[in-house]
């Protein structure tokens, strides 16, 4: 350990993974030299317990590990067949593996608008959105991927009404949010597929690229055991369709069967850190509205500033105090350059609005209460 720094000037990283790690070395040094003693390094029986303790976890009947949050949303998406001509609607306000999915597979992305409290997509709009494709002709609606924004669910009853009464296949984007309830039931079954990272900084975090999908139908779930090894029939040399390399590898589930021994400690930390920020930011900038009847796993803690000019006065300052920060998202998709081309023209004030004051300060189990003083304090200081 470094000597301990003076707690008025020590640094406050936006993540912390080492100071999360000291709370199960012991078990993932088990876990790994397991792996190093069996050598299975691809779909070893770690990944088989995982995949049974995420299921079991969010009482999903199927839970299939592959390579990457994005792979979770290729695979998915291809099962459907989803492709040239398909109209695939997301939130503008997203991080760009949502869009850059359907683009992939040839469909055309339609970007919907959020809410301006909790961030997430706007179910009204999403029904603006779909009658407006309807009325134009030229794509088939197809699938919604809502995206469960910053450790929040979006508002699933809202989103499974519509794309039940549309036809549209219902992808999770669960990628920032496992473990995050919505009515008494955790995220994983409140879709027709829902995807999830494990990329290092998110709630449930492996040490390198990592994914996985949770699904009710065995048909699917067949499908994206299929997909994700190369389309692979009964043997691994049938080849039944086009698929990709999409495995999540056993070293990666070795370190998350680890992980998940601390992982609702991890959550009641995060909650209570969350807490603690509402009550020293109350008044000075405006703290993170709550879905209704759900919990937050908040991956990602975000404030509004009024406005650019007092966002950028609160980084400086931050900055000036050894304090991270970030912006989630500085530009919404559909203003993106790779993106700017499929879109419609449609303005969606909300996320361009929210994109421009919106600022994520550090959330990480280890932050104490000082911590979140100290940061307040700066904040103060700087508005
Ligand atoms: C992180 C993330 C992804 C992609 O996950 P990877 O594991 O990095 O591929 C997809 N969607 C959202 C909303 C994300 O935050």
């Amino acid at each position: 350990m470094d000597a301990p720094a003076h707690a008025a000037t020590r640094p406050i990283s936006l993540f912390d993974l080492k100071s999360e790690q000291a709370s199960f070395g012991p078990e993932l040094r088990r876990r790994l030299d397991a792996v190093l003693a069996h050598c299975q390094f691809i779909l070893g029986p770690e990944v088989a317990e995982l995949e049974e303790r995420l299921a079991a976890y969010c009482e999903a009947r199927h839970c299939i590990g592959v390579s990457s949050g994005t792979d979770a949303l290729v695979i998915a998406l291809m099962a459907e067949g989803i492709g040239q001509g398909d109209a695939v609607f997301l939130p503008a306000f997203t991080y760009t593996a949502t869009a850059e999915v359907p683009l992939l597979l040839g469909a055309t992305p339609i970007f919907v608008d959020i809410d301006p409290r909790t961030f997430q997509i706007d179910p009204a709009d999403l029904a603006r959105r779909i009658a407006a494709v309807r009325a134009k002709g030229t794509l088939r609606p197809r699938a919604l991927i809502g995206v469960d924004l910053f450790g929040q669910p979006a508002d699933w009853e809202a989103l499974g009404a519509i794309t039940r009464a549309e036809g549209l296949f219902s992808l999770d984007d669960c990628a920032q949010s496992f473990g995050a309830t919505y009515r008494n039931r955790r995220l994983g079954a409140l879709a027709d597929a829902t995807a999830v990272s494990f990329f290092p900084t998110k709630p449930l975090g492996a040490y390198g690229d990592g994914g996985a999908l949770f699904t009710e139908s065995d048909e699917r779930a067949a499908l994206y055991r299929s997909l994700r090894s190369h389309g692979e029939g009964t043997s691994r040399y049938e080849v039944l369709r086009i698929g990709i390399n999409g495995r999540l590898d056993t070293m990666q589930a070795a370190v998350l069967l680890a992980r998940l021994t601390v992982f609702d400690a991890a959550l009641a930390a995060r909650e209570r850190i969350a807490r603690t920020y509402d009550r020293h930011l109350a008044g000075l900038v405006e703290t993170p509205a709550r879905m209704p009847e759900s919990t937050s796993v908040w991956a990602i803690y975000s404030v509004l500033l009024p406005g650019p000019e007092a966002r950028a006065r609160a980084q400086t300052a931050l900055k000036a105090n050894g304090i991270g920060s970030n912006i989630y998202y500085p530009c919404p998709l559909h203003l993106q350059p790779a993106y700017q081309s499929h879109h419609d023209g449609t303005p969606l004030p909300v996320s361009e609005a929210v994109s421009t004051r919106i600022l994520a300060l550090p959330m990480h189990p280890g932050l104490a209460e000082e911590d979140i003083e100290r940061i307040a304090a700066v904040l103060r200081a700087a508005l």
